[in-house]
């Protein structure tokens, strides 16, 4: 397993300063929560690690550097990323979706699944993301907790190693929130994971360290009860 070293991340946007020199550790196999005001940098620092923004510094995972990496070699060695609007195929099946995460095609699928059935893969991330029960049920017909799940479980057949997840129970019902936390749980037994996140009941019962960004740096770091005693975070909370 791998973890997240980022030292001295920066990103600037025409000028505007969005993440200004950020230092992250991730130890392999934790989960990190990102908490921080509309604005704060999380999404733009998460871009930056899948290369979706410029940026300087540095990004290790494991022994690889990943700035000035390609967006489709990141997503290679082992980088999955899901969206606040989960990012499935809405016409097609749960099944489907995952054949085409990973990587065996549509059209070889229905042959595929005829003569050796699902592969061992794809059944554990089924499996891991509770859906077995939905194969063959259209992506789009999905309840809501159960498409994030769905973009998890892409991410798990594509072999992903680092997932940074953002704000994965955005809309999600409690029972769904608390599935999100247990699935997490499970996902980062052999897997580093990044979360952005904002619901503070969710960290209360999920989190165990959480980083604060504001204005593009890290504002404070600790368990969730350190971090919300920390008169800076609460200044910025207050003045938000
Ligand atoms: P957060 O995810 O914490 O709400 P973001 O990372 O989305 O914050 O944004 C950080 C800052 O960078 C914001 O002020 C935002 O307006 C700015 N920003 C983000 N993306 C761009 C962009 N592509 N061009 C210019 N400014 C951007």
């Amino acid at each position: 397993m791998d973890g997240l070293s980022i030292r001295d991340l920066r990103v600037v946007f025409d000028g505007f300063v969005a993440v200004g020199g950020v230092d992250l550790d991730v130890s392999p196999g934790d989960v990190r929560f990102l908490i921080g005001p509309n604005g704060a940098g999380k999404t733009t620092l998460v871009d930056a690690v899948t290369g979706l923004v410029k940026a300087s510094g540095s990004v290790r995972f494991g022994e690889r550097e990943l700035l000035g990496t390609e967006v489709h070699r990141i997503a290679r060695l082992g980088v999955g990323r899901t969206f606040q609007t989960a990012a499935v195929f809405e016409n097609l099946t749960v099944l489907q979706n995952l054949d085409i995460a990973a990587g065996t095609g549509r059209g070889a699928w229905t042959m595929i699944r005829r003569r050796r059935g699902i592969p061992e893969n794809v059944q554990e991330a089924l499996e891991t993301i509770g859906l077995t029960g939905q194969l063959d049920q259209a992506a789009g017909t999905l309840a809501h907790g159960q498409k994030q799940w769905l973009e998890i479980g892409m991410l798990l057949v594509q072999d992903a190693k680092l997932l940074l997840l953002d704000e994965p129970v955005a809309g999600m019902s409690h029972d769904e929130r608390d599935a999100t936390g247990e699935l997490i749980g499970k996902v980062s037994r052999d897997r580093t994971v990044v979360v952005i996140e904002h619901d503070m009941d969710f960290l209360r019962r999920f989190a165990q360290t959480v980083t604060v960004l504001h204005a593009g740096r890290v504002l404070s770091e600790g368990t969730v009860a350190q971090v919300q005693a920390d008169p800076k975070v609460q200044e910025v909370y207050m003045g938000t």
